[in-house]
């Protein structure tokens, strides 16, 4: 494929996150490419390939050398869920929850004894999970049910979360739970739950439009015993710990849907260079050559707000507005040229004989999940309004 990406200084890398990049896309092609369509169709990871993510360092790239991560910023991150989103936006998001939920909770809100307990485990070989949506509280997360008392040296938890991420394969499970109702969102507290712990179950798998490859799966919880010292964070503080992740984990949201928008753009300009109709390439009407264009430009756009915004992380400046800025454009944008390129491919983008479908199912995922492009607005007018 032809890297025909604009240059700028926020999307030139530097020598090391050029290494790291190309060794992430190397790895892709070679080893992901072949599964995409067969995990696809099966509705099922391929668990050889998730070995391969820990043995290439990719599941923990933030954790420290001293606890066995390979020691990167967060801009590393983005990049590693950038190009696999690029081949498998299923790839991508295993990789994002690790990376940019579970690990940067585990990171930021770990005391000693848990980073010792779990971190070199998820950089060497266990899967984590994010589960804080419910049934009946999603964009209003801090409606959430599941309850968690104090019993002796444990907590008992009893509730039901949905939609969790990597659930079939995790081991470990950030789950959010409310102590006491009647405080509201000051009852809500984290838990790190081993899926060994009592109690705990994973239940119906749901079957998806889009990333496929990835479960999706609810968790059910009766009478779960967790032990006190697996509390992540202060009781009552899990709001600031879910919300804190998640303006995080909004860059790398960002960051799959420009690696699925990149991905089909890719296959469309190949294909609009090889496709002969009326005796010629389509790609010299200049119909299609102004669509090309307009797609590029609008992929430009958006990796330049995710790439912003993931660096203003790393530099430690404010960047919430622009992580929700970067998620809303991004998943706009994947849907937009995902759905042009099933185009550019006519009849045949239609088929799953071509990549340009599962390119567009994929993209619809991004304007869901992690705050729907509503819920991201909000955050952008209130930033932008002063309200916060
Ligand atoms: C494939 C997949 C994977 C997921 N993975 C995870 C995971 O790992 N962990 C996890 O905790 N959750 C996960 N989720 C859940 C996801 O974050 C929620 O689905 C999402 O936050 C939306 O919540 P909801 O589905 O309840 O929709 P609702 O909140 O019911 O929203 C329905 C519609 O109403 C709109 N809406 C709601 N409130 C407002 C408002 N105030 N103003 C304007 N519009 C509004 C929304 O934008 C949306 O269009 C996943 C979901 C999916 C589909």
């Amino acid at each position: 494929m032809s890297d025909w990406s604009a240059q700028s200084p926020l999307t030139c890398l530097s020598d090391e996150e050029q290494m790291f990049r190309d060794s992430v896309r190397e790895f892709a092609q070679a080893k992901i490419r072949p599964l995409v369509h067969s995990m696809d169709e099966a509705g099922k990871f391929d668990s050889a390939l998730l070995r391969q993510f820990f043995d290439m360092h990719l599941m923990g790239i933030e954790i420290p050398e001293s606890y066995g991560g390979a020691g990167c910023g967060f801009f590393m991150s983005i990049l590693a869920v950038e190009e696999l989103s690029r081949v498998d936006a299923s790839a991508g998001i295993i990789v994002d929850v690790q990376n940019t939920l579970v690990n940067n909770a585990l990171l930021r809100w770990g005391n000693e004894d848990q980073k010792k307990r779990y971190l070199a485990r998820m950089a060497s070989g266990t899967l984590g999970a994010y589960a804080l949506s419910e049934a009946g509280s999603g964009s209003d997360a801090f409606a959430l049910q599941t309850r968690a008392e104090l019993k002796g040296k444990r907590y008992i938890l009893n509730g039901q979360k949905l939609w969790i991420t990597n659930a079939v394969e995790a081991e470990v499970f950030i789950l959010f739970a409310t102590v006491d109702p009647a405080l509201g969102y000051k009852g809500i507290t984290a838990f790190i739950i081993e899926k060994s712990f009592p109690g705990f179950q994973v239940g119906k798998k749901e079957d998806k439009l889009g990333i496929r490859a990835s479960s999706t799966c609810e968790l059910i919880l009766e009478n779960c015993e967790v032990p006190c010292e697996n509390v992540l964070g202060d009781v009552g503080k899990g709001y600031k710990v879910s919300i804190e992740t998640l303006n995080e984990g909004r860059i790398g949201i960002g960051a799959q849907m420009v690696g699925v928008a990149s991905g089909s753009l890719d296959y469309g300009v190949q294909y609009v260079k090889e496709r002969e109709q009326f005796g010629q390439p389509i790609a010299r009407f200049q119909a299609i050559q102004f669509q090309v264009a307009e797609l590029a430009t609008q992929l430009e756009a958006a990796r330049l707000l995710t790439y912003n915004a993931a660096r203003l992380k790393d530099a430690h400046l404010p960047f919430v507005k622009e992580a929700a800025m970067a998620k809303y454009f991004s998943s706009h944008v994947a849907e937009k040229v995902t759905s042009q390129v099933v185009e550019l491919f006519g009849g045949y983008g239609y088929t799953k004989d071509y990549p340009a479908e599962k390119y567009f199912r994929d993209s619809k995922i991004g304007k869901i999940y992690e705050g729907t492009s509503f819920m991201q607005l909000q955050t952008i007018a209130k930033l932008v309004l002063g309200e916060r």
